[in-house]
């Protein structure tokens, strides 16, 4: 006979593992389908000081690795694919992994986080991994005594430029206004900081370089003047965009494509909740994630109850 998941969580990391160990917890077995990266983007940052419990900071991936092990002690399985197609019109659920197997659920908690935005600038894509890079984290060390660029004006650009400053010789803050839309303190601490300038009013047209980046064609957003940027690396410092084009259709999303919840953690679909970044443009704090997580599988255990108790 067909085997039929209590509750199945798309995604691994601080909303996907929080509900994992709710609901483990209150014996609902939980499948949590892990994708490409165990642990999301925290598996990718380095210290992380800001988690409440951990006065000495800690590692993000050493951080995940705690909140596995913590699911997996109550009970909750964990398997590895990408959910590649979704049915939330027939019940049970239908939720195929990797094109190839299908997993049944009376309920699902959707955790996918979200993943670093790209301009698809010429060059941009070619010169990935050769300069090109949106995570700071992982690729700034290969850049020691190099001139850098960060483009973007939110706190992702001020923490990936004030990070970036450990290695690079030279930061610059490319950014399309004269504004920044980062918090006060982050920008404060960027201008503190010797290392790193400024450029206002640039918008990045192109990537140059042909084995490796060698400068950014840009144009003043006002003049329209363009002009040529020498530099080694370019990182991209533009926030991030919900993981949900495997909903798309299925679930109600918003114009960024962030899962809408009309109420609590419930998605327009009954018996499909959503927690964590992919539906939460604003705060996007590992410890709100967390929180989300904890509310979505409570929301989960309370519904599953009501409807398919016993
Ligand atoms: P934001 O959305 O705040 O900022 C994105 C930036 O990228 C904006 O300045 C935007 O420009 C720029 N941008 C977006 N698209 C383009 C484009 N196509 N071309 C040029 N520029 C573009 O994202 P963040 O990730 O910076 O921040 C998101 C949230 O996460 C915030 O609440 C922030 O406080 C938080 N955060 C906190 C951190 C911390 O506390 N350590 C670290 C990182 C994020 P424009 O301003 O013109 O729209």
């Amino acid at each position: 006979m067909e085997t039929v998941e209590n509750v199945v969580i798309v995604g691994a990391a601080c909303a996907g593992y929080t509900s994992a160990i709710y609901t483990a917890r209150a014996f609902l077995k939980p499948l949590v389908i892990v994708g490409d990266i165990d642990g999301g983007q925290l598996s990718q940052t380095s210290d992380v000081e800001n988690f409440p419990g951990f006065p000495e900071g800690i590692q993000g991936p050493e951080l995940m690795q705690k909140f596995r092990a913590q699911a997996e002690r109550f009970g909750a399985r964990i398997e590895t694919g990408s959910v590649t197609k979704v049915d939330f019109r027939t019940r049970p659920f239908s939720l195929t992994i990797d094109e190839e197997r299908t997993v049944r659920a009376n309920s699902v908690i959707i955790a996918t986080g979200a993943s670093a935005r790209w301009l698809n600038l010429p060059g941009e894509t070619r010169l990935k991994g050769k300069g090109v890079s949106a995570c700071a984290t992982c690729d700034g060390f290969f850049f020691r005594g190099k001139e850098l660029a960060v483009v973007g004006g939110g706190d992702s650009a001020m923490e990936e430029a004030t990070f970036l400053t450990r290695f690079a010789s030279k930061v610059t803050i490319i950014h399309r206004r004269a504004e920044f839309r980062a918090t006060r303190v982050m920008v404060e601490r960027a201008k503190a900081n010797p290392k790193i300038a400024f450029l206002f009013d640039r918008v990045v047209d192109e990537v140059l370089g042909e084995a490796r980046v060698d400068g950014l064609r840009l144009r003043h957003a006002k003049t329209g003047e363009v002009s040529t940027f020498p530099c080694q690396g370019l990182f991209l410092g533009l926030g991030h965009e919900p993981n949900t084009a495997v909903f798309r259709g299925q679930i109600d999303l918003d114009e960024a494509g962030f899962v809408v919840c009309p109420k609590w953690s419930w998605t327009s679909i009954e018996g499909v909740f959503a927690a964590g970044d992919v539906r939460d443009p604003r705060y996007k704090q590992a410890v709100s994630a967390a929180g989300s997580g904890c509310e979505a599988a409570i929301d989960c255990e309370r519904w599953l109850a009501e409807h398919h108790a016993g």
